[in-house]
């Protein structure tokens, strides 16, 4: 079988462990990984028209409209040689923007990461955060009978999230279920979906993705 290039994107609900998958599928496979996240981040640094723009919808902590975000990320993705192969971390969210990254790269495995509701809520409410850098940790590796450790990151404190958060977990689901799930119907017309079962700890779940991806023709 003829080798493929990797330009995939990941799906999957809050809690789905989908960013680590996507860093460590990127340097597994030696391309550019491309996190919307930081792709913001690194436009509201730059304090332009668009970054001013969309730091008002992430300070308030609601999605930013499609034109936005398909302008930050087209403009990301322009700066790196697409052919080469990359792997997107959050982008797109929707059939529209998917539609958009169709006319700048052709993607060529879009991996969904599934995991349950119940499965997803149990995950965030055991995760603590950094008040400082906001590095997010699983609260089973950093505690300790006298409490957390500090934030291996940045040395600062850890704390176990608020618990009205799960109220915005639940809607974070919600919207994910209704906006971003139907890219699994979209991808699979395009014959690229590979879903796969979430629930699994890290490292199994690296395997089975790596092993489907062989058998797929992506060889690292
Ligand atoms: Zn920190």
């Amino acid at each position: 079988m003829r080798r493929k290039r990797l330009r995939a994107v990941f799906f999957g609900p809050q809690g789905s462990g989908k960013s680590q998958q996507a860093a460590l599928l990127a340097e597994r496979f030696d391309v550019s990984l491309v996190s919307s996240g930081e792709a913001f981040r690194e436009e509201i640094g730059e304090k332009t028209a668009i970054g001013d723009l969309v730091s008002e919808y992430v300070e308030a902590g609601i999605f930013a409209p499609d034109e936005l975000v398909n302008a930050i990320l087209t403009k990301r993705l322009k700066r790196l040689d697409s052919e080469a192969g990359f792997v997107l971390d959050g982008y797109p969210r929707n059939v529209e923007q998917a539609e958009t990254l169709d006319r700048l790269a052709r993607v060529t495995l879009a991996i969904q990461l599934k995991i349950s509701d119940v499965c997803a809520v149990k995950r965030l409410a055991n995760r603590v955060v950094c008040t400082t850098c906001r590095a997010t940790l699983s609260r089973d590796g950093v505690e300790t009978p006298e409490g957390f450790v500090p934030c291996p990151v940045c040395g600062d404190e850890l704390v176990t999230r608020p618990k009205d958060e799960e109220e915005a977990v639940r809607r974070r689901l919600a919207a994910y279920h209704f906006m971003t799930e139907p890219l699994a119907g979209y991808y699979r017309q395009r014959g690229v979906l590979l879903a796969v079962n979430g629930e699994q700890a890290v490292g199994d779940l690296f395997d089975e993705l790596t092993r489907k991806l062989a058998k797929l023709g992506f060889v690292a």
